[in-house]
Parts: C-alpha cells; sequence; structure tokens
C-alpha cells in the first residue's frame, strides 16, 4: 500500500472528520473533475476523429451495495497521473504548507487547497477510481479507505475515460448517508450546483407513464425507469445577465475553481466592440497557499463558442491581476491555436486588452461603492498590486497608483493616496510615511510622536516593497513621499531651527565626541527636534534607508551588504542630553558605554538587531 503525502493526509484527515455540515458539494466536486477532463477530451478531438464527441457523466446508484457511481468519457488518467493527482493534494505545497500552515483553522486551510477529489472522503468510507486516459492500452484502478493510503493496480476498463465509485458510510443519528442513493435528493444537487455543466449528466430515473393500452378515458399508470438528462447544460457565461443573480455567480464560481468560500466578488460581462466575448470574472476571497510563489499559475480559462481551449491562459491577464480567475468565451477566437501561437495571437492580446480596462474599471467602482469588500481584497491580494507598481521601473505605476492603499495612523485603517493628498495637514506638503514590520512597532517608532503632533497623518509602511513603491512612485498628486524617520520637521520652523542650531554648536565637541567613539557605525550623530519621549534615534542619511537595507538583506540572495548610512540622532529636548553634556566635561569613559547604550537602543527601535551584543552588555553593566 502507498502512502499519500504528508500534507494530503491532513487535508483527508480533515474530510473524513469532516468539518463540513455541507457535505453534499462532494457530489458538485466529482461532476467538474468529470467536465473539466471531457473539456480536455473534447479539445483532442477537433484535431482526431477517433474520438468519439457525444460526452456525458453518468450517475448510478446501487442501493444494497450502498455504492455511488460517477462516471464519465473524458481524457483519464495514467498510472502517473493516478500518482499525482490523488496521492498528493499540492504537487508543489509540501514545503509551503509545512510553513505557513501552523497554526490555521481547517476551514482557512481549505479554503486555500480548494475542496476537489478528497471532499469524496466525507461521505464515502472507500473510493475506487477505474480510469483509462487518452492514448493508453491499460487501466487502472485506483483504491482507498483513506489516512491508511491507496493501491494503484492495473485494470482492464473498457472505454477512455474516469469511473469513480463511493461507497457510501454507514448511517449515523446525525448523518443520513443512505440519502445519497436517492434519486430524488442526487437530482436536486446536480440542479442546484451543477445545472450550467456544459455536457449532459445522466442517471435513470423513474417515472410515472400511462399504461400502454388502456383507455384515456380510464388510464392506469406505470412505473417506468428512464435515462434522463438531470441539467439544464447552458453555460452561465452563456445565459442572459437578468437570469445571472450574485448566487448563481457564487455558485459556479465554486464548482469551475474548485473553492469552498464564495468570492469575493464576481462580474458577468458580455463585451460587444472591436472584438466580442463573454467573460465571468472572479476575485478569490483567499490567496491560495502559492501565490506569492513562483509556482504560482495565474490565468483564466479560455473558451471559443462553449469548447475550452485552454485551462489557465496567462496572457490574458497582467501579473499585477494574477489572482482574478475567471472564464472568457469568445468565437471570434480560432479554434486550431496552438499555445505558442495564442501568445502572441492578436484576437488575444485585444481581449486581454479589454479585460484589464475592465477589471481597473470593476476594481474602481468596488473601491468606490464597495469598500469593505475592497479593503478585503486588497487585504489578500494587494502585494500583487504593489509589486505591479514596482515591478518593470514602475512602467505601469500610473495605471495602479490608485488602487493602493496605506495603514493611516490617523484613521486607524486602509486609506488610498488620494485619501490621504485631501486631507493633508495645512502647511503640510509632502506623504509622510513609517516603515517597519508590524503596525504595532510602526507606531512605537520614536520619531512618529512629533510627527502625530504636528497633526501629520502617517503612513504605515509594513511590507518589504512598500518603501520601493514610495520611491517609484516619487509622489502622488505632486505631493512627494517622506519618511518620518527621515524627515526634518523644525527645518520648516525658523524659531525652532534657530532652538537647534544654538544648542548644537553649544554640544558639538560631545556630538563629535559620540560619532569618534562609534565610529563608522553611524555616518554623523547630530542633535535633533524630531523627538519627542525617546532620548535617540536612527535615520538615514543616503539614498538607501534603515527599511531598505532590511528588505534587500533579507533577499534569498543577498549576501547581507547592503548598509544604510545611519543618523543618530539625539534628543535636544530630553534629559538625557544633559546627562551627555555632563559626563563629557567629567567622566569621557562612562559617556563612551552611554553611546554604546543609546546607539543600540535606537537599533532596536527601528527594528535592526544589535550589531554588538557583547560591547552593549557590558557597557550596560558598567553604567550599572
Ligand atoms: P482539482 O480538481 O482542484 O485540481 P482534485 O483533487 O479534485 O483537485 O483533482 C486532482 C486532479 O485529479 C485534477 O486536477 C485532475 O487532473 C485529476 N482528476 C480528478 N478527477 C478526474 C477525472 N474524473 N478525470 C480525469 N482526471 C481527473
Amino acid at each position: 500500500m502507498k502512502q499519500f503525502k504528508t500534507e494530503s493526509k491532513r487535508i483527508l484527515d480533515l474530510m473524513i472528520n469532516s468539518i463540513y455540515t455541507n457535505k453534499e458539494i462532494f457530489l458538485r466536486e466529482l461532476i467538474s473533475n468529470a467536465s473539466d477532463a471531457i473539456d480536455k477530451l473534447k479539445f483532442i478531438s477537433l484535431t482526431d476523429d477517433k474520438v468519439i464527441s457525444d460526452f456525458s457523466i453518468n450517475i448510478s446508484v446501487d442501493k444494497d451495495a450502498r455504492t455511488l457511481t460517477v462516471e464519465d468519457d473524458g481524457i483519464g488518467m495514467t498510472e502517473k497521473d493516478l500518482e499525482k493527482n490523488l496521492g498528493t493534494i499540492a504537487e508543489s505545497g509540501t514545503l509551503a504548507f509545512k510553513k505557513e500552515n501552523e497554526g490555521k483553522t481547517d476551514s482557512e486551510l481549505i479554503g486555500q487547497f480548494g475542496v476537489g477529489f478528497y471532499s469524496a472522503f466525507m461521505v464515502a468510507d472507500k473510493i475506487q477510481v477505474f480510469t483509462k486516459a487518452y492514448g493508453s492500452e491499460t487501466g487502472y484502478k485506483w483504491e482507498s479507505e483513506g489516512v491508511s493510503g491507496y493501491d494503484i493496480v492495473e485494470y482492464a476498463k473498457e472505454g477512455v475515460g474516469t469511473k469513480i465509485v463511493l461507497y457510501l458510510k454507514p448511517d449515523t443519528d446525525d448523518e443520513k448517508y443512505s440519502e445519497f442513493l436517492e434519486e430524488y435528493k442526487i437530482s436536486s444537487l446536480v440542479k442546484q450546483y451543477s445545472d450550467y455543466i456544459r455536457y449532459p449528466i445522466k442517471m435513470m430515473t423513474t417515472h410515472t407513464v400511462k399504461k400502454e393500452g388502456t383507455p384515456d378515458d380510464k388510464p392506469e399508470y406505470e412505473q417506468v425507469q428512464e435515462l434522463t438528462t438531470l441539467n439544464g447544460m447552458v453555460p452561465l457565461w452563456k445565459k442572459p445577465k437578468s437570469e445571472v443573480n450574485k448566487e448563481a455567480l457564487d455558485e459556479f464560481y465554486k464548482s469551475e475553481f474548485h473553492d469552498y468560500l464564495a468570492p469575493i466578488k464576481g462580474v458577468y460581462a458580455k463585451i460587444e466592440g472591436a472584438i466580442t466575448y463573454d467573460t465571468l470574472l472572479y476575485i478569490p476571497s483567499k490567496a491560495p497557499f502559492d501565490y506569492y510563489s513562483k509556482d504560482y499559475k495565474k490565468g483564466l480559462k479560455l473558451y471559443s463558442n462553449g469548447v475550452m481551449i485552454m485551462d489557465k491562459c496567462e496572457e490574458l491577464i497582467p501579473d499585477y491581476f494574477g489572482f482574478i480567475r475567471g472564464v472568457v468565451d469568445s468565437s471570434d477566437l480560432n479554434l486550431n491555436i496552438s499555445r505558442e501561437i495564442l501568445q502572441q495571437d492578436r484576437q488575444v492580446k485585444a481581449i486581454a486588452n479589454s479585460l484589464e480596462k475592465k477589471i481597473s474599471s470593476e476594481l474602481k467602482k468596488m473601491l468606490e461603492n464597495e469598500r469593505e469588500a475592497y479593503e478585503n481584497m486588497f487585504k489578500e491580494f494587494g502585494l500583487s498590486i504593489k509589486f505591479g507598481v514596482y515591478a518593470g521601473f514602475g512602467y505601469n505605476k500610473d495605471k495602479l497608483k490608485d488602487f493602493l492603499m496605506f495603514y493611516s495612523s490617523k484613521k486607524e485603517k486602509l486609506v488610498t493616496l488620494s485619501e490621504y493628498v485631501k486631507e493633508m495637514a495645512p502647511g503640510q506638503d509632502k506623504i509622510y510615511y513609517a516603515c517597519g514590520e508590524s503596525y504595532e512597532k510602526i507606531a512605537r517608532l520614536p520619531q512618529i510622536e512629533k510627527a502625530k503632533d504636528k497633526g501629520y497623518e502617517i503612513l504605515y509602511f509594513k511590507d518589504g516593497v512598500d518603501e520601493f513603491v514610495a520611491k517609484i512612485l516619487n509622489d502622488y498628486d505632486g505631493k512627494k513621499f517622506a519618511s518620518v524617520t527621515e524627515a526634518d520637521f523644525s527645518a520648516s520652523d525658523d524659531s525652532e531651527k534657530a532652538k537647534l542650531d544654538q544648542k548644537s554648536t553649544e554640544f558639538k565637541g560631545v556630538l563629535d565626541f559620540i560619532k569618534e567613539s562609534l565610529g563608522d557605525k553611524v555616518k554623523e550623530v547630530k542633535l535633533s527636534l524630531n523627538l519627542k519621549s525617546h532620548p535617540v534615534c536612527l535615520s538615514s542619511g543616503g539614498e538607501i534607508s534603515i527599511e531598505m537595507e532590511k528588505t534587500l538583506n533579507a533577499m534569498p540572495n543577498s549576501d547581507k551588504k547592503v548598509k544604510a548610512d545611519k543618523v543618530l540622532e539625539i534628543n535636544a529636548e530630553h534629559k538625557v542630553y544633559e546627562k551627555l553634556k555632563g559626563l563629557f566635561d567629567t567622566d569621557k569613559e562612562l559617556l563612551k558605554k552611554y553611546a554604546v547604550v543609546l546607539y543600540s537602543q535606537a537599533r532596536l527601535l527601528s527594528g535592526l538587531d544589535v550589531d554588538d551584543v557583547f560591547d552593549f552588555v557590558n557597557a550596560i553593566t558598567e553604567i550599572m
């Protein structure tokens, strides 16, 4: 017996001891897998006459054996496919899974992975999969009774396709699994979840008909079994807009994209013009586990007149909107198009352009009218948009800058740049920001207090890319970005400036001495009025800020050599100022220790490590 991969085991375990009240969705999952498999074979049938293109999905039950069977004549699976697809839940997921999913709740986990085939284990304690792949001589049987593992053996299966047999769990007081053997239940589930599947979903159903030969005025009836198509078969995007409400949009999304959670937003559009197409676009409510890794594949499902050409057509959406999922169907597309040609296809490019406009305008509308949904979108996918601003030396920045949001010190929530600029304090001419690992840490930066006192709203930059975005943007609406850790608030105030100049002259000997004792750890030591309750802070004197130093050094291939020029600022109005002056006259050795402690403290507050722990600890001990 083969073992499931670790991460699959855990999902499987979740399924078996199911957390869902909504167990019935397993049928939707199996049917959409079947439909995907048929999509793939149908595409091949365009160029291979030997494929019979009369596809269907068949459901049958055996009440005595307590089995429910879903069978398709789609592309089938080879032994390798079985191994890869049903033995593991996400090929590349192992590492990401372990790293990022500790401490997540079950439903958050499922939300990221989708439910899929394994959901059948919510209702079945044994599953058999009989399958034969297109172009293959041998068929296989895959069998599993859950976490213990699975077996794959050769099996003489007739015809290409996949047959999945579920052995339903015994009924309990709470759960009547035998319901899934009932005609009415199955047909209503198909209607509810899979009505728009484009291939007939067939099942033998019982009908009452008039007995042949019985007179019309005295009819007799009998029950007959008939193969019936249970679904309407009109793809959702071919329905009139008036028939497509939010619920239908959401259900379609869950079924088509195997997501347990409803999307944040779904849009249905029929575009007519230079190029004509129908589209369904969605913003998922959770970023897939691998979204921010290179393993993630963006793309929309591409159809030509109802025939799927490609499962994930990357060319249709730009990277920064890579989180959008959806379907595009255009009759303007050439069906016999190969993947390579697709990339350069004029029609595909035209659709991509039009889609980008559509997505942009929908996001804009959302921002205006559905603030909460927009913020949720931004929390999950904002990074993607930020990378978009930064990528290609800011090539797309003008298109994207109005979609950005940052946390505001004043509003204590996300705001856009245009909102920020509209509410700038009188006399304020810059967009102030502060960087740090978390909002809490930023809020406690020494320089923040003074900026807040001045009545300035400060944007909190928590993501490594944020400051790079600000640098690439340079300004918004003519207002330059400035870091509060670099800003000199006293520069614009004449009386403050005079005070500072005077004190600095007085203090010059002390400043020089501290600079000398710290050596090249700092570029400059100066007095400052940018601080309130804190005695010291670090600012950066050059092009590279302290936050950029952290970000660049944290990158995978960095040799940790990036260094910001650091300026140690000493609060001219703090008691420490007097203390340092005193020591300068009485005990220079102790002043050196003070310098080490203050410098280390400033580093810590900036989110940097103490660079010389030994020195630091010694200095503290001496002072004590
Ligand atoms: P998902 O469908 O979200 O990829 P599943 O766990 O449901 O995840 O299925 C895993 C994979 O197994 C599918 O991507 C598909 O390649 C394969 N598969 C599942 N069901 C079938 C089927 N009926 N025919 C062919 N392949 C299938």
